[in-house]
């Protein structure tokens, strides 16, 4: 029977509640598909500063880099709100992305047809159903640039600078190509090649390794055209791939049309496709401890982990599926409608349980 080590960050907030819920429908999947789990945990933000001291202990790099796959719950709260940058809680998450040297960044946009009504999109726009992949750059480009400030004609200027290498260009076009071959086979590049040069190498790069995929129909769009198409016809997308600063824009506000950020998943891929897998909220501490947040964009994740990391696609899509029949009946008060019956965040996980 295939075993699989997992870590587990629980972190902050509500972190340790819906981790809980989905551990719970992991091991009912393993239980199901035939595969077993083992956990260890790890600290991570504002808990391994209370610890520890520092928000990214050594032992929890090790951890990670050694097993198949990480969860993170959620880290920060105003606890640590006022500790020097390199101190606060989000400095042990680029920490860690780091470390892993996660350079795909995968973000997932979806609307279940119960939550249409919480889009801010009207009906007709949104179709049918929408599910969008947005594959963004996570370790290069201008975030990690050269950059400065100096003195132009006696004022201050400062400067950053978009920089990409072919072979950086060409490992994430391969994630993104993968993801639409697995998927409807359909890739969006978005980048600004009427006026950069670095995205005209970009488009140039993801031409090239578009010939080792003849199956997928790709198209360019520049980034302000693709900002625009999103909230005008956003079923016309199935992958998007991106560098680091269009993604990060790009990615809000696809994950912006679904409505409910207690749905959304995300994962973080390295070379070695060995994942951290994160609910794209953050630790909500003003519910934290009270057993109402929803730990569906948690468990989702853990769908995401199933099909990216582990290989195990039949329990991901099993696990989608439970999700989307539990959002018939059941909602926990941030997606609470009228006719549904409200539930803990243990309840809901129960129920996914249930279904699966
Ligand atoms: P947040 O996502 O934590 O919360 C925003 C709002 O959404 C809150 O009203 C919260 O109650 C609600 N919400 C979020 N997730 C929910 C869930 N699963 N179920 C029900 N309601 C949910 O964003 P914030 O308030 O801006 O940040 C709080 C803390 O989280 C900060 O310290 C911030 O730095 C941190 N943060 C961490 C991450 C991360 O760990 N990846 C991401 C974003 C923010």
């Amino acid at each position: 029977m295939k075993n699989y080590k997992l870590v587990l960050l629980k972190g902050d907030g509500i972190g340790p509640e819906i981790v809980d819920e989905a551990v719970k429908v992991l091991d009912k999947a393993a239980d199901k598909f035939g595969f077993s789990v083992e956990y260890d945990e790890a600290l991570l933000g504002g808990c391994a500063i209370d610890a520890v001291g520092v928000p990214l202990p050594d032992e929890t790099v090790e951890k990670c880099k050694a097993a198949d796959s990480v969860l993170l719950g959620a880290v920060g709260g105003p606890k640590w709100d006022t500790l020097p940058g390199n101190l606060r809680p989000e400095a042990g998450l680029l920490g860690i992305r780091g470390a892993l040297g996660l350079f795909a960044n995968l973000r997932p946009a979806v609307i279940f047809e119960p939550l249409k009504c919480a889009s801010p999109l009207r009906d007709d726009i949104i179709g049918k159903a929408l599910d969008i992949m947005v594959v963004r750059e996570l370790t290069g480009g201008i975030y990690f640039g050269e950059r400065g400030r100096k003195e132009v004609n006696g004022s201050s200027a400062a400067y950053d600078t978009e920089m990409y290498t072919v072979p950086e260009i060409e490992r994430i076009a391969r994630v993104a190509f993968e993801m639409a071959m697995n998927r409807n086979k359909k890739l969006t590049s978005v980048d600004k090649a009427n006026v950069l040069e670095s995205s005209r190498l970009w488009r140039e790069t993801v031409l090239k390794v578009a010939e080792e995929y003849p199956e997928v129909e790709l198209n360019h769009l520049y980034v302000d055209n693709c900002a625009m198409q999103l909230v005008r016809n956003p079923g016309q997308f199935d992958v998007i791939v991106t560098s680091n600063i269009f993604g990060d824009i790009l990615s809000d506000e696809a994950s912006m049309i679904s409505g409910s950020i207690g749905m959304l998943a995300s994962a973080s891929l390295n070379e070695n496709k060995a994942g951290l897998y994160e609910p794209i909220h953050g630790s909500a501490p003003d519910i934290a401890g009270q057993g109402i947040a929803n730990p569906l964009a948690t468990i989702l994740s853990v769908a995401m982990m199933l099909k990216h990391s582990l290989d195990q696609p039949q329990a991901a899509d099993a696990i989608e599926n439970a999700v989307a029949q539990a959002l018939e009946k059941y909602r926990t008060p941030d997606i609470y409608t009228e006719g549904t019956k409200k539930v803990t965040c243990k309840e809901m996980g129960d129920i996914v349980c249930s279904l699966l």
